[in-house]
């Protein structure tokens, strides 16, 4: 009786420190309660990075409980740290809030979120691409393939954030392709002209960009003709000129 006492205690006061903190969410922040292992979580979601991290509140059954900040990502990805910045006085304020709907005292000793893998979200379904070097065979670009729903930058970012290890196990230059535009792929008469939004994540995250197969290959082609330290303008030159003059470009 008293467990279940607790639990419905528990309840009531995750849901009243959660309003509190949740009208008092900065510009761009989310948050929800959701289930975790031992107890529940606060999730943290900002606009422009992502899934920030999330306060587990841990319960040992006996009407207490331990709480502990976590932020996603892998602790090498610069990002994290980011995320972090951010998540740390958010899981700060929770706990006080927390704590004032327990009764107890608050210790503001704020524990500086560890990262945490999210291991629950593999990248291992996310369709890759590797582009190769047409006369070594080695790879010289990375595409990702973003699921259904990646639209806004805290989408991709939350993609980036799943494929860090998938990076720096091989360092190439990768883009995070999105979802085709809807209205391309119903009118669209060719698949190469379908537009969607593209993020270059490695070597270093760069701003969301609109392009296309047709569109994107000019950048793939660079980087396969600047590949085996060969000079690549005098390939392309002579390539457009016989293209715009097949007799000139014979001589
Ligand atoms: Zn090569």
């Amino acid at each position: 009786m008293d467990e279940a006492n607790s639990g419905a205690a528990w309840r009531r006061r995750g849901q009243r420190a959660a309003e509190k903190v949740g009208f008092a969410l900065p510009a761009g922040i989310t948050m929800k309660r959701g289930p975790a292992s031992e107890g529940t979580a606060f999730y943290f979601r900002h606009q422009e990075l992502g899934e920030l991290g999330r306060a587990r509140v841990i319960h040992d059954g006996r009407g207490h409980s331990r709480f502990v900040g976590e932020v996603a990502g892998d602790e090498a990805d610069p990002q994290t740290a980011k995320r972090a910045e951010l998540l740390a006085p958010l899981i700060e304020r929770l706990h006080h809030v927390l704590d004032e709907a327990a009764g107890v005292a608050h210790v503001p000793a704020p524990p500086l979120p560890t990262p945490r893998t999210m291991t629950s979200e593999s990248s291992g379904r996310l369709p890759i691409k590797l582009m190769q070097c047409e006369r070594c065979g080695k790879p010289v670009a990375r595409l990702i393939f973003a699921p259904t729903g990646t639209h806004g930058r805290g989408e991709f970012e939350d993609v980036a954030r799943m494929t860090f290890a998938l990076c720096t196990e091989q360092p190439l230059p990768t883009w995070i392709v999105g979802p085709g535009n809807p209205v391309d792929i119903l009118t669209a008469a060719d698949p190469m002209e379908i537009r969607s939004m593209v993020m270059p994540i490695w070597p270093e995250h760069g701003a969301l960009f609109e392009s296309s197969p047709s569109q994107f290959n000019c950048t793939i082609r660079a980087l396969q003709d600047s590949h085996c330290g060969q000079p690549p303008k005098a390939i392309v030159i002579r390539a457009f000129a016989s293209a715009i003059s097949p007799t000139r470009g014979e001589r």
